[in-house]
């Protein structure tokens, strides 16, 4: 057990751990993983996986790439630190800066660097109120989301997050956000409704948001192309072209949280690419260092970056930024990786397996605990719901997904349970052995599922 091994004995008494429900954890003990090779990860007794989630949906090429080692050594020796406030700078993060302008779309010229997708969210709403306070508009502030979106977890993104597990007791949203309707037919569709009618309805409820608070007082809509962590969710056809029209049409900045669809992942440079809108904001993070190093980036268009720039000039400063923005070792890794995924044509490996990966999935969709098999590019999902004809769900708390992680563990194949959605997402260096091998394990985790579940008394 957990409590046999002294390293899981130290870490129960002395680490608070994210996203976990603790008085579980005291009696289970943490999945304590040791090295990383390619796709495969290796827990401290030895035992393989692997890792269907590149880590935490980031380690686009693998556990085990030593030209970022070299990299974030060879910066070390150099320069390991220095700060960017009042017109610092150094190499690194000047050519990272240039080349995300180079590869993100048309009207992106400007990026500012943060440490996490969290504090690059929170720096957008800063940013965009900053921008309308020296614009004279400071009651354009509000923002619209979505349920189920995810943008973060700092009280500011975490208020732009729609998921009531991080609102819920934590007195959040702080800010004003209005949550609009998610966009996943097989959940919120109604009775009778086809999928060009969920859209028609969602874009006749944002307009009607519009409507209700006035467009003047509205700053931006936030969106994740695809919804990654609300359960891997791709939006209805015709979504996000009907947001953006209607946002241009009421003067709303348009925001793609691209922290997981960004770098290829739905077989596209970026998601905005994949569901045909331009986006006057995006955020990146994970892919951009395949998380060898925290780092992220807000990439922003020519006229935000005049508009907050007339400001700072009017204030003779930009009060905001941190002691690693731009850190030049982290963006000397986002060069290094962003080298290897265009030499190994990463972006195009994916748009390559997308086609068997999401054929793998939905190979579950028969599956008699399956609701929904879904996805897109190289990220999907298995919904697990306890009656498939009328899609009644297991508890709300997750249990038959925790239950699926434990097997699949047993299987070797690390994923993620979101509740009882079954979350995909391989590094981008996968082979189509991979995606076989994956499949093969979470074919024997499935096979396992209904004869576990019954044992546990969950149905
Ligand atoms: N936006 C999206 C779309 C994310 O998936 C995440 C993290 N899962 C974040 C923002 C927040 O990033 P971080 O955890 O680095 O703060």
């Amino acid at each position: 057990s957990a409590l046999s091994n002294s390293l899981a004995a130290t870490d129960i008494a002395s680490t608070m751990h994210p996203y976990t429900n603790l008085r579980q954890h005291e009696a289970t003990g943490p999945l304590i993983i040791a090295r990383g090779d390619g796709v495969r990860v290796y827990d401290d007794r030895g035992k393989e996986y692997i890792e269907g989630l590149a880590g935490l949906w980031s380690v686009a090429v693998g556990f085990s790439e030593k030209r970022l080692a070299d990299a974030a050594y060879k910066q070390m020796l150099q320069l390991p630190y220095y700060h960017t406030f009042s017109s610092k700078s150094h190499e690194p993060s000047i050519r990272l800066a240039e080349k995300l302008v180079e590869m993100t779309p048309e009207p992106l010229t400007r990026a500012f660097f943060t440490s996490s997708g969290s504090e690059a969210n929170d720096t957008i709403v800063k940013m965009i109120w900053f921008m309308n306070n020296g614009l004279g508009r400071p009651q354009k502030k509000k923002f619209i989301s979505r349920v189920k979106g995810y943008h973060g977890i700092t009280v500011a993104s975490g208020s732009l997050t729609g998921l009531p597990g991080n609102h819920r007791d934590f007195d959040l949203p702080a800010i004003p956000v209005h949550h609009l309707t998610c966009p996943h037919f097989y959940r919120f569709g109604q009775e009778g409704e086809d999928e060009a009618a969920f859209t028609a309805r969602l874009l006749a409820e944002l307009e009607a948001v519009i409507e209700a608070e006035g467009a003047d007082t509205i700053a931006a809509f936030i969106g994740e192309p695809l919804m990654a962590a609300g359960g891997v969710l791709p939006p209805p056809a015709g979504y996000w072209e009907g947001v953006e029209r209607i946002c241009r049409a009421n003067d709303i900045l348009i925001i793609s949280d691209e922290v997981i669809c960004g770098f290829g992942r739905l077989g596209t440079p970026f998601g905005c690419q994949k569901y045909n809108f331009t986006p006057d904001i995006i955020t990146l993070s994970k892919q951009i260092t395949s998380s060898y190093m925290p780092l992220a980036a807000v990439m922003f268009s020519e006229p935000i970056y005049q508009a907050i720039a007339d400001n700072s000039a009017k204030l003779n400063n930009f009060g905001h930024g941190f002691t690693a923005s731009g850190h030049p070792v982290a963006t000397a890794v986002a060069l290094e990786n962003l080298a290897i995924i265009e030499e190994k044509d990463l972006m195009g490996n994916a748009a390559r397996l997308e086609e068997k990966f999401q054929a793998g999935i939905r190979s579950f969709a028969d599956h008699p605990l399956v609701g929904e098999a879904r996805g897109a590019g190289l990220i999907g999902a298995l919904e697990l719901v306890a009656d498939k004809a009328t899609k009644r769900p297991f508890d709300p708390v997750g249990r038959a997904g925790a239950v699926a992680n434990r097997i699949g563990h047993e299987e070797g194949l690390i994923f993620r349970s979101i509740g009882d959605q079954l979350a995909l997402c391989p590094p981008m260096i996968v082979t189509e052995d991979d995606v076989a091998e994956i499949m093969a394990r979470l074919g024997r985790t499935m096979d396992r599922l209904p004869a576990a579940l019954a044992a546990e008394g969950i149905a």
